[in-house]
């Protein structure tokens, strides 16, 4: 297997920044797994089909072609050809995603695509499961957490410098309302892997988040040789 660092947590907690520098730092390719929830969730809402039609869900998983690209430090998303970027991080595709990331069906497909997606690759992959699903096997994961105060006031920094007119108090309702969904649901649920280092970005910066992390990979891989 190819090396494999996960790096888990709720909503907000800072994975997708701190995953995309470490990547970068490492020469790993960054795999965003909630991406293909939300390509998921935006075909689904494009296609008006039933969020419980198990047959349509396999059909749209399986005919994923995604693509992810650094440009200027940002995450380009193409999908059937089509920049999705930006579509994909409206609230109501989140909370879809969150909706559908429920259902067995959406989960088998897009596990065993995120392992593909590892098989040639040095990856650094963000998630929810990363660790304790997609690839327990995997020796160095990290947990990624901070309030849900925090978690709302930085997604609601995001959203506003991408131009979308947002409120955070909503932003804070629907953070804790997904990762209630996320942590309560039956298959996949939220949670640390036992062997999991798990890091409170609470009080800390990006820098300082992934400083600790590339301490704890020295450490790791020491232990390990
Ligand atoms: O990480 P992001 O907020 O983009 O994920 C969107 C949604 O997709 C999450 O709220 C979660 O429900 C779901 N998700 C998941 N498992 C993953 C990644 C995301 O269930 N590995």
């Amino acid at each position: 297997m190819m090396p494999v660092i996960t790096i888990d947590g709720p909503s907000g907690a800072g994975k997708s920044t701190v995953s995309r520098k470490l990547a970068t730092i490492l020469g790993y390719k960054y795999i965003d797994s909630g991406a293909l929830y939300r390509i998921v969730a935006l075909e689904t809402m494009r296609r008006h089909i039933d969020e419980n039609d198990d047959t349509a869900l396999a059909q749209i998983c399986n005919n994923i072609e995604v693509t992810f690209f650094n440009a200027n430090g940002k995450q380009k998303i193409i999908c059937g050809g089509h920049d999705i970027s930006g579509l994909i991080r409206k609230p109501e595709i989140s909370m879809l995603a969150s909706r559908l990331s429920a259902r067995k069906i959406t989960r088998d497909y897009l596990t065993a695509l995120q392992r593909k997606m590892a098989e040639n690759e040095k990856i650094v992959l963000e998630g929810r499961d990363a660790g304790t699903v997609v690839f327990p096997y995997a020796k160095i994961k990290f947990f990624l957490d901070a309030t849900p105060e925090e978690r709302g006031k930085r997604r609601f920094e995001e959203l506003t410098l991408k131009g979308l007119q947002v409120d955070l108090k909503q932003i804070t309702q629907d953070i804790i309302k997904r990762d209630n969904n996320d942590r309560s649901r039956r298959y996949a649920p939220l949670l640390p892997a036992s062997d999991a280092v798990i890091i409170d970005s609470t009080a800390m910066t990006i820098d300082e988040v992934v400083a600790r992390m590339i301490q704890t990979i020295k450490q790791k891989n020491e232990e390990y040789s």
